[in-house]
């Protein structure tokens, strides 16, 4: 949190002081009145004068400060929390209970908060007991708009999706991800419905239905002193003068507040890139044989579109083994992240998993319930986003989030998950952890936020870990730098690594095995060394050539786009953009051909093509 400005503390500390401290301090009594020295100037015993009635100036404004600013933080204070509440809940659950939190407000909404006060204030009769729930529902939709609209944006982004992923429970996401999140509009929400508070509260005494007389409060002064004004105009000065700077402070102070907490306003350090160590030789580990830890199969997603349902991905399987970093690459819009997804569950609600199983430790869990899948996440199935700085829950310490995901997991207490983050923080390689621990996401450089994603995702030991893009978001020095802590992770706890990108430099660097996929479909998959040395699918080859060349030179594009799943062609999908495409291939669609080995091809040609979809090679060094 950045330091607050001391200026608006200051102001609105003395003001509270003051109302605070008003009963003991020796004044006169703020309602008795001296008829014979009504109008009175300073003396030593009323510093500010007497008002129309011979009772004391000054301590009618300190006490009315009480009532004012009484009224206006109880009243805003209830607003605040019921209207947030209120907010968080349809945000973040939707359906019937946005209808019941939010919509309810707009109807309250509709009469000016005025009108709305005098209507209750007269049915219920003037006084602060009155005032206080009057103002708490006149602020109250206010508040819960300002809640809405923050949930709505915070839960679309990266890092609440990543709390899902590591399996976060809804109502620890709601009020330790999403809540602080919004905490920045809410003050200033909470500053406005202030100091429009003492105003209204003002404005209803000075029409006589908020504090009664002989009560004092500034609303009651003003109105008193209006009579009076030629005689005494300083009577009106007085309390139109607490009243601004009152205001002026309060805002002051809520604004200070809101940047103070508001993480994203602290200018972030420079931090020294690290040097880039030497790549590790290319010894690929070869596959276990055993059980693999996740298995994939004929998996097909489909998504509810106004035009009607789409198949984004179609009959796609494989298969990662223990110890193994298979590697699936494709185009936008090939359908390769949308199957690991589906496997933790975080589809988007649109779309939803049409047939097809995806087996992890002996169950589909495409069918598990969400309970059940959320004791996976972030335990023995874990993800890593592409970008580390909107996957990290800005509002919170790395320390702090780290050891969230393990006592999400493992039962522990918060200084021996502390103990563990600062383990875990080490391994990922990050210097100084004790003191890492206690930044901010964006007090760390990309290289360090996606170490710490990693951390995080290697919290609880996960048999299998799937990385959507990891280093994507990076610069090729960071990204050589995770790839090898990647591979280094891999080979020491055996887990199955599933990367997903579109750079095949980067698998030539990190994977064992490729799946290539095409408008939803695989539609090659082999051991990398002999994919890259002789691929068997146009696609493949023109993906390879498409890399850029090491001697600098422009690497060759593909032309077209991938089609869209609704507009794709009878018969092979890459048929428009294929160079060696026949009659044949946009008459039937290719079905995916098993060859030795576990190789796979879906081209109909490839026993003529084979050795003539001449690759450029593919080096780590283009990584
Ligand atoms: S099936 Fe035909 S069009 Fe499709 S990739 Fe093979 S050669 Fe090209």
């Amino acid at each position: 949190m950045k330091r607050l400005s001391p200026f608006p503390v200051a102001a609105v500390g003395l003001i509270a002081f003051a109302a605070l401290i008003t009963p003991f301090l020796p004044l006169p009594d703020p309602v008795r009145i001296d008829v014979a020295n009504r109008l009175a100037g300073f003396s030593a015993s009323h510093w500010l004068g007497q008002d129309e009635v011979g009772r004391d100036v000054l301590s009618r404004l300190l006490w009315g400060a009480r009532a004012s600013l009484m009224v206006a933080f109880f009243s805003s204070l209830a607003a605040c929390i019921i209207g947030t509440a209120l907010g968080v809940l349809g945000g973040f659950l939707r359906g019937f209970t946005e209808i019941i939190t939010v919509r309810a407000m707009d109807v309250v909404l509709c009469f000016p908060p005025l009108l709305l006060a005098l209507l209750v204030v007269t049915l219920l009769g003037p006084g602060a007991s009155t005032l206080i729930p009057v103002l708490a529902l006149v602020y109250l939709p206010g508040f819960v708009r300002v809640a809405y609209a923050g949930v709505l944006t915070v839960r679309a982004q990266d890092y609440v999706e990543a709390q899902h992923a590591l399996g976060a429970a809804p109502a620890r996401i709601m009020l330790r991800t999403v809540l602080p999140n919004i905490g920045g509009p809410v003050l200033v929400q909470f500053s406005l419905s202030m100091a429009s508070a003492v105003v209204l509260e003002s404005g209803l005494s000075f029409l006589g239905l908020g504090v009664v007389p002989p009560a004092p409060s500034w609303g009651l002064m003003i109105g008193a002193a209006r009579s009076t004004m030629a005689q005494a105009p300083l009577l009106l000065l007085w309390p139109c003068l607490a009243l601004t700077l009152t205001i002026l402070a309060m805002n002051a102070l809520c604004d200070a507040l809101r940047d103070a907490v508001d993480p994203h306003g602290v200018p972030p350090r420079k931090r020294g890139l690290r040097l880039l160590p030497d790549l590790l030789p290319g010894l690929l580990p070869q596959r276990s044989g055993k059980e693999p830890v996740l298995a994939v199969r004929d998996v097909s997603i489909g998504i509810d579109t106004p035009a009607g349902r789409i198949q984004p991905v179609r009959g796609v399987s494989w298969e990662v083994y223990e110890g193994e970093t298979l590697a699936i690459v494709g185009e936008s819009g090939s359908g390769k992240s949308l199957t690991g997804l589906a496997v933790l569950g975080l589809l988007p609600g649109v779309a939803e998993p049409t047939s097809g199983a995806a087996y992890f430790g002996g169950r589909d869990v495409l069918r598990l319930p969400e309970p059940e899948l959320r004791k996976l996440r972030g335990g023995s199935m874990a993800m890593i986003f592409q970008d580390p700085l909107s996957s990290l829950n800005p509002a919170h310490r790395i320390g702090d989030q780290i050891t969230e995901i393990i006592r999400a997991h493992r039962p522990m207490s918060e200084k021996a998950a502390m103990a563990e983050a600062v383990k875990l923080l080490a391994k990922v390689g990050i210097p100084a952890p004790e003191q890492r621990v206690k930044v901010y996401p964006h007090e760390m450089s990309g290289g360090m936020r996606q170490r710490a994603m990693i951390a995080m995702a290697i919290a609880n030991n996960p048999k299998l870990l799937i990385a959507d893009e990891p280093t994507t978001a990076l610069d090729v020095t960071i990204q050589a730098q995770v790839l090898e802590l990647l591979d280094e992770l891999k080979r020491e706890s055996g887990m199955g690594l599933v990367f997903i990108t579109h750079s095949l430099p980067v698998v030539a660097e990190i994977a064992d095995r490729v799946i290539v996929m095409y408008a939803g479909e695989v539609v090659e998959q082999g051991r990398v060394g002999e994919l890259f040395a002789n691929p068997l699918h146009p696609y493949t080859a023109a993906l390879l050539r498409s890399a850029p060349p090491e001697d600098g030179s422009l690497p060759e594009g593909i032309p077209g786009t991938v089609p869209l799943p609704h507009l794709l062609p009878k018969g092979c999908a890459f048929a428009p953009r294929c160079q060696h495409r026949a009659p044949a291939c946009e008459a039937d669609h290719p079905e995916l051909e098993t060859l030795d080995e576990g190789r796979q091809t879906r081209c109909m040609r490839w026993r003529d093509l084979e050795g003539r979809l001449a690759p450029r090679p593919v080096t780590e060094a283009q990584a």
